[in-house]
């Protein structure tokens, strides 16, 4: 009973503090792009959440009857609710609409190294354009989030999954088998997928070209692009999904996004949502994917809204901070002052108390002896929680209106007036409030 729920983990401060750092820089970037922050409820209906996440996910989500017997669950991923809000309160807002989301979100996977029941993530939304300008600006905000928090040798993986996709359809795959066959390709069994295409009676031609496209991948674009473009001769909608990528590739090139790229054509997303451009990115430290987007065209359209084509991405902050870890950066937590104020005898205890609202009056945080400790104790305890400054108050110094002031870390003191204590502690102090 007092062990944690399985999957479920206590944030220690220090985790709080690394988790707030990477949200700051997120927020930073949100705004130096032009996102709104939005927050939308942890618990939404099962059937929203439910509708285009994809198998792996949707029987991975936490999901029950609240007491007035709605079926509900908690949200696994951002995306669907963004597609509610977007429609329910926001379909006359001029286009784009640019929206940044950071939160919980929780799925009912196995818990191992980078993987948790519940999880943050930090994501962005850019919706009303299906332009390549959009899916660049995508590619931009990730390289900046990625190369801002001191990441080194990522790779972001890329693929167009309307290639696959215009693929199945042509062969008159339905959806619904598609969305399987993209379900065993993000699991990487290939062969699961190419004997799922046989079984929805994808020819044997098509299935040779699924097999040679899933073979095709590296680092050299122009090479990339050019054995898709021989592969898919026979497949209009796949040629003109390739046609899109590489515009948007050629313009994030000539845009100057200084990211490694890295191509495979059978790479695929769980979610079902998406119908062009795919990706996620890694460090060489960690083999799982530290964040992933793509353009999702039909996701608000599907919702019943307007046809509202759409690209998000979305960071897995706890990744993030594993990469962090394993690459060593360590972001140094500012120096901070912080003041214990020990009276000496209880009858100071209300002088103390009200001493220590006049410095937090003054922007400067300060904690009270609340454990009767006498002196030495109240002090070795101080250092030990990394107090910056003692006050101590003595009923001789008290009457003269004064109190002694103990720098922790230079372990000396002297006597000092009660009214430049502020001034003393943080020299700026007093301008801090005006
Ligand atoms: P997705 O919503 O599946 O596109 O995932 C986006 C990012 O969220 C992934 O690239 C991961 O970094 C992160 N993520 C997804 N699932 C988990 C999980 N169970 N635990 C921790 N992070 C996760």
């Amino acid at each position: 009973m007092l062990q944690n729920v399985r999957g479920m983990r206590d944030l220690m401060p220090d985790d709080v503090w690394k988790l707030r750092f990477i949200e700051g820089n997120a927020r930073r970037l949100a705004e130096l792009y032009g996102y709104e922050e939005v927050i939308t409820p942890i618990i939404e209906h099962y059937e929203l959440l439910a509708a285009k996440v994809g198998e792996e996910t949707r029987k991975r989500m936490y999901a029950f009857v609240d007491l007035g017997g709605r079926k509900v669950a908690l949200r696994p991923e951002f995306t669907a609710s963004i597609a509610r809000l977007v429609i329910t309160r926001m379909v006359a807002a001029p286009k784009p609409i640019r929206l940044f989301s950071f939160g919980s979100l929780y799925r009912y996977d196995e818990p191992q190294l980078g993987r948790y029941r519940e999880f943050w993530q930090a994501n962005y939304e850019l919706i009303g354009s299906s332009r390549p300008e959009a899916d660049v600006e995508i590619l931009c905000l990730t390289n900046d989030f990625l190369r801002g928090l001191g990441l080194r040798n990522y790779t972001i993986k890329v693929n167009h999954i309307g290639v696959l996709r215009g693929i199945l359809l042509h062969e008159g795959v339905p959806e619904d088998g598609q969305n399987a066959i993209m379900q065993a390709l993000d699991k990487k069994d290939w062969e699961g997928a190419m004997s799922l295409a046989k079984s929805l009676g994808v020819g044997d031609a098509c299935l040779e070209t699924l097999r040679s496209i899933i073979g095709i991948r590296g680092y050299d674009e122009s090479t990339f692009i050019n054995e898709v473009s021989n592969t898919i001769k026979a497949y209009p909608e796949a040629i003109s999904a390739l046609e899109n990528f590489r515009r948007t590739l050629e313009l994030s090139e000539r845009s100057g996004l200084k990211a490694q790229l890295y191509f495979e054509a059978g790479f695929a997303r769980g979610l079902e949502y998406y119908t062009g451009i795919i990706f996620e990115a890694y460090v060489p430290e960690l083999d799982i994917a530290i964040c992933g987007g793509g353009r999702y065209d039909r996701l608000v359209e599907s919702f019943g809204g307007g046809p509202l084509p759409a690209i998000g991405v979305a960071f897995g902050v706890d990744r993030i901070m594993l990469a962090m870890e394993k690459q060593g950066i360590s972001p140094s937590r500012p120096p901070r002052k912080r003041v214990l104020i020990i009276p000496l005898d209880c009858g100071l205890l209300a002088e103390a108390i009200k001493l220590a609202g006049m410095l937090r009056e003054n922007g400067i945080p300060s904690e009270v002896e609340v454990m009767g400790r006498n002196l030495s104790r109240a002090l070795s305890d101080g250092s030990r929680r990394d107090i910056t400054h003692a006050v101590i108050i003595g009923p001789k110094e008290f009457s003269e209106g004064k109190i002694v002031f103990r720098d922790m870390r230079g372990k000396v003191q002297e006597d000092i007036r009660i009214g430049d204590l502020p001034a003393k502690i943080c020299p700026k102090s007093s301008s801090h409030r005006s």
